[in-house]
């Protein structure tokens, strides 16, 4: 029954159905009730807890009160938590963190010492993570009417696992959910009917994966409603894809028949029963294609696409102005705010500008805390005396905070590193800006990598030009988002002692690739197995360029004393002045090493 003839209604607007009028309500439910609800989120983690090594320790005595806990349990980071982690990765299955079982772990891409960061979680956190899913189409049709009456055109993927000495499962939380029942088994929703089949989405060899659901999507686009990807650049890659395939595609699509490149057997046969020679199909996509103008070509392809399903917050933003052209400016819904240590919120206008969207976070999901964000006066986190945090009700417009969290997984004040800015409330819930992740210096899909990191791979390339008797003298970074995929330069000044023997063009070119070598594992997967990130640049720059940058800098008003060359760039006039020294440039030759394996 619509809800329309029925007396259901939500303070947020009209649900389109029953069952998105119950999801209507449990948000209303939730952001009413912010503070109560965090109250017994974090009494319920506290006493599901209370018996593991990790709190024992902190003495709490089975309270299970905000005082108790605030003043009594330390604010922390991964390199607090890793001895606990490894611990559990080798095997000790006592109660170290959480009282339920480590049913797996989730890989982060935040690293640590070069590596995803591990979070544990247990079997009831999958069901949560559903609950938060189950919310984002209701609060969509709210805004998109006739949903029901076509498809998602969605680029998911799962990426490879890893096992740990003990047997447990390391994963990302993507390809956890994707290979879970919840979603293989999902009922049957008419609102959120996806062109891929599942076959096409769990196959871990991203060629395949890539090939086949742009496939489905060529076979079905005029049922298309809405494209998306987790993230931008997912959805960037596919149009890229299509872009470089779209030939042997527009073949298969001609013939009826696969291309061979596609050997899993999963998808050969679910694609056997959708497949069907359709030469007009094919001629059609050859038309839209073979001019190589990829101006629109999303609303040309699909072109009852309304809006795009894809984060731009955060490192995203830069992928506003290549979408807009792919897609002559169709709206961009960022719905979702999440991350493998807990999933936060949703965004409760997804149509907004990307500019504008706030997030509420969903007080059900785990106990939220805050740390002032001021970086003139920060916040000192002592043990002996730790400050007060405050609670998600006690946030104010306007101010930037760090997220802290704790879950049912068993992390306890656990420090996200997200920067998040309070812009409006909904109900007593704050509705927050993401403005950024704390000491992320460059990132294209998603990768992040800080400024030691850079640092390190800097020191470790030019190792190789010491025969050369020669150094890096200063250097500065960018992501160039102009190629596809997106690629890190890297601007160097090179002091040659002796001009007769310099480093050659080969030499440079392998320093790319040592900067590569070093770069944490993220970056490593990027560029090897989701080809997600093109090869490392190095652009030498003439002698006196830093220099120069810092006069520029300084006749802006910076002060001599304190000036420090930045180690990423993006305002255009810098750009320019570097760009315009450049004598040389220099790319990884071959892609860098990377397994699935890794370190425990
Ligand atoms: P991961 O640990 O790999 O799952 O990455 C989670 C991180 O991605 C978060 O802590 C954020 O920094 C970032 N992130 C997740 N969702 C969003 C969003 N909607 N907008 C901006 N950044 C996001």
């Amino acid at each position: 029954m619509a809800v329309a003839d029925s007396v259901i209604t939500s303070p947020m607007g009209p649900p389109a159905c029953e069952k998105d009028a119950k999801a209507l309500e449990f948000i209303e439910e939730m952001t009413k009730n912010c503070d109560a609800v965090q109250e017994n989120v974090l009494s319920e983690i506290l006493s599901q807890n209370a018996e593991t090594e990790y709190l024992q320790q902190w003495n709490l005595n089975y309270a299970t009160d905000r005082e108790t806990f605030k003043s009594k349990v330390p604010v922390i980071g991964y390199e607090d938590l890793q001895p606990y982690i490894l611990r559990i990765a080798n095997g000790d299955r006592s109660p170290i963190l959480s009282s339920h079982p480590i049913s797996e772990f989730l890989t982060s891409s935040g690293t640590s010492a070069g590596e995803r960061k591990l979070m544990p979680t247990i079997a009831a956190e999958m069901d949560r993570r559903q609950k938060l899913y189950s919310l984002l189409m209701p609060v969509m049709n709210l805004y998109v009417p006739g949903l029901d009456k076509g498809k998602g055109l969605y680029f998911y993927f799962i990426k490879a696992e890893a096992k740990t000495p003990s047997g447990l499962v390391a994963r990302p939380v993507l390809t956890s959910y994707y290979k879970s029942q919840q979603f293989k088994t999902r009922p049957y929703d008419p609102y959120n009917v996806y062109t891929s089949p599942n076959e096409t989405i769990l196959c871990v060899d991203s060629f395949q994966s890539m090939y086949s659901q742009m496939l489905c999507g060529l076979i079905y686009r005029e049922e298309v409603l809405r494209c998306g990807a987790v993230f931008a650049s997912g959805l960037v890659r596919a149009i890229k894809f299509l872009q470089l395939n779209w030939q042997q595609l527009a073949l298969d699509l001609e013939t009826g028949n696969l291309s061979s490149k596609i050997t899993d057997q999963s998808i050969r046969e679910c694609i056997s029963n959708i497949l069907k020679p359709s030469p007009e199909l094919a001629q059609f996509i050859r038309e839209e294609c073979c001019e190589g103008n990829w101006e629109g070509i999303i609303t040309r392809i699909w072109p009852n696409t309304k809006y795009l399903d894809v984060i731009v917050t955060g490192a995203m933003a830069q992928y506003i102005p290549i979408l807009d052209f792919y897609s002559g400016n169709l709206p961009k819904t960022c719905t979702m705010y999440a991350s493998s240590e807990c999933y936060f919120g949703l965004n409760l206008t997804p149509m907004v500008n990307p500019s504008e969207v706030v997030y509420t976070i969903m007080p059900n999901m785990g106990y939220f805390e805050f740390i002032p964000h001021d970086p003139s006066n920060p916040v000192t986190l002592s043990r002996d005396s730790p400050p007060r945090l405050l609670d998600l009700a006690e946030l104010e417009v306007g101010k930037e905070y760090e997220l802290v969290i704790s879950t049912y997984s068993g992390l306890c004040r656990y420090r996200v590193g997200d920067i998040l800015q309070v812009k409006s409330f909904y109900n007593s819930a704050p509705q927050f800006k993401f403005i950024r992740r704390k000491n992320v210096l460059l990132s294209i899909d998603a990768d992040k990598t800080d400024e030691t990191e850079l640092q390190t791979a800097v020191e470790n390339a030019s190792e190789l030009l010491k025969e050369f008797n020669t150094t890096v003298v200063e250097y500065t970074s960018y992501a160039d988002m102009k190629t596809i995929p997106g690629h890190y330069v890297i601007f160097w000044e090179l002091l040659i002692k002796d001009p007769t023997n310099g480093p050659t063009n080969d030499v440079l070119d392998q320093c790319c690739l040592a900067m590569e070598e070093s770069l944490n594992s993220v970056y490593r997967q990027s560029r090897v197995a989701d080809n997600s990130i093109g090869p490392l640049e190095i652009r030498i720059v003439k002698n006196g360029t830093f220099e120069e940058l810092m006069d520029y800098a300084i006749s802006r008003g910076a002060s001599i004393n304190q000036y420090k060359v930045p180690r990423c760039v993006s305002f255009t006039p810098i750009m320019e002045l570097l760009n315009s020294r450049v004598v040389s440039e220099h790319f990884s030759p071959t892609a860098p090493h990377w397994t699935a394996e890794r370190r425990f």
